[in-house]
């Protein structure tokens, strides 16, 4: 069983309010090989919201901040928390998830600006299960 982010598999989620939905995942999904979850839905964030970024404020520390400079960390380290009792609640131990995402990316995230740029990161979410031995692939290499 695999947790897969629900964007991935038709849930209209996204802080548009929109999916980006992928056929294979959809697929896995339908042949109730997974398990579709959104960390920022989860923890309390609404449909839809204003996309947020991760912003480094020094070397050790960091904020998840809306467009508009609204602080949303709590809810984005609340979603990364639930997520992860998923995973251990059902021996899950790999999660594909959405990439470059504030929560669900994996290795690069958007840099904070909101101007498109990537750096090298992972979203809280990513960060949280890989941090517990869970695996994180994403919807680009999860079947190479
Ligand atoms: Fe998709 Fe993850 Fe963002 Fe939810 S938090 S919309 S599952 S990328």
């Amino acid at each position: 069983m695999y947790l897969v982010s629900a964007c991935l598999v038709g849930v209209k989620c996204r802080y548009d309010g929109k999916n980006v939905s992928d056929t294979a995942l959809e697929e896995l999904f339908q042949s109730g090989q997974a398990i579709p979850v959104c960390p920022e839905l989860l923890g309390g964030l609404s449909c839809p919201r204003e996309c947020s970024e991760i912003i480094q404020t020094d070397k050790a520390a960091y904020k998840v901040a809306s467009k508009t400079n609204k602080d949303v960390t709590a809810g984005f380290k609340l979603g990364a928390k639930k997520t992860l009792e998923i995973c251990q609640s059902l021996d899950i131990t790999t999660a594909i998830l959405k990439s470059k995402s504030p929560s669900c990316g994996y290795g690069y995230i958007y840099d904070g600006t909101f101007s498109g740029n990537m750096i090298e990161g992972n979203g809280l979410t990513a960060e949280l299960l890989s941090q517990n031995n869970i695996k994180v692939l994403n919807e680009l290499n999860w079947n190479s």
